[in-house]
């Protein structure tokens, strides 16, 4: 029999496995990459180490509690993190602690925030002659101490009001919340939405997380728990976390599930856990211009070279969302 290697598309690497496994076995069999699962996290939020209302200890049980797989204390240019704590609370495929710090800084009256994801020791923040200047250099260090940086709120809270142009220039930056605790938007400003759909539009690669920015756990306080991500990575483990959000292999979700995510031939299809709700799925490409809508809970689109990125924002009946990575064409 002669083995046809199948369209679309194979790399290098793939294709090498095939005729391997091909050879070894004489079947058709194509190697599966590793299975990978969804992993629930929170990166950002506070204890009473920076101004959280609660213990590191609390904090971290009341995540374990609502089933998230991992998590980032981020309290204010402190690394709430130690090899103590993680050997208190890590479990294999069940919990894990990633060290974190909100680099927490400012250029004259606006403030600057970074989360720094896997740092290996505290990142102070350094200042700067410009917003650019002071989120670039930040980002920087963060990188040198080998975590991943994320520009935080860059609207609205706090009066932050960091704009796709900055946002655009800064090279180094790949990272931005999308949604923080359950804001989206800034009164007289862009939403976070549309700062994303700008920046995409000029060709830069830009991830949206979202995170509760949780500083009280008391009983009525409705931010712990109101946004997170969901990372689709081979282990729970940090370098695979990490690599999975490098890759853009992760959405934000203030409650919405996907089941499946995939894009194949330019092929986007999604399935979302539905019980019982309604969804509108918007498919967004350049300059923000809704291209579809779907109302299903297998919504599909396919791109076309035109389109240059597609993004999805999935709105659920009772108003959480999810907001996918942009695809580039
Ligand atoms: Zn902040
Ligand atoms: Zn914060």
């Amino acid at each position: 029999m002669v083995a046809v290697l199948p369209e679309p598309k194979i790399d290098a690497m793939k294709k090498a496995t095939y005729i391997f496994v091909l050879f070894c076995t004489g079947h058709m069999v194509l190697a599966q990459e590793p299975a990978k699962k969804w992993y629930k996290g929170n990166i950002h939020t506070h204890t009473r180490n920076s101004d959280g209302n609660t213990s590191i200890d609390s904090v971290i049980n009341w995540y374990v509690s609502q089933k998230f797989d991992f998590m980032s204390i981020t309290d204010h240019n402190k690394l709430s993190y130690d090899e103590t704590l993680a050997s208190k609370y890590n479990s294999e495929e069940k919990f894990l602690l990633i060290p974190g710090v909100e680099v927490t800084d400012r250029f004259e009256k606006t403030p600057v925030h970074l989360n720094g994801i896997g740092v290996s020791e505290n990142v102070l923040p350094l200042s700067g002659t410009s917003v650019d200047n002071v989120i670039a250099g930040n980002l920087a260090d963060i990188s040198q101490k080998n975590g991943l940086g994320i520009l935080n709120h860059p609207n609205g809270i706090l009066k932050a009001a960091i704009t796709s142009e900055q946002i655009s220039r800064i090279k180094n930056l790949k990272f931005f919340e999308v949604c923080c605790a359950d804001f989206k938007g800034g009164s007289f400003k862009p939403s976070t939405d549309e700062i994303w759909d700008r920046v995409l539009s000029k060709g830069k690669i830009l991830y949206g997380v979202a995170a509760d920015d949780a500083h009280n756990f008391r009983p009525y306080s409705k931010d712990p728990g109101s946004a997170w991500i969901m990372v689709n990575a081979e282990k729970l483990e940090q370098k695979k976390i990490i690599e999975a959000m490098e890759k853009g292999d992760f959405y934000a979700t203030t409650g919405v599930i996907i089941r499946n995510y995939s894009i194949a031939d330019h092929k986007i299809q999604i399935e979302i856990e539905s019980n019982g709700y309604g969804f509108r799925t918007y498919f967004i490409g350049q300059n923000g211009k809704v291209l579809s809508v779907d109302e299903s809970d297998n919504p599909t689109f396919k791109m076309k070279k035109k389109h240059k990125y597609v993004r999805c924002r999935i709105e659920r009946s009772d108003g959480a969302y999810a907001w996918l990575q942009p695809n580039f064409y």
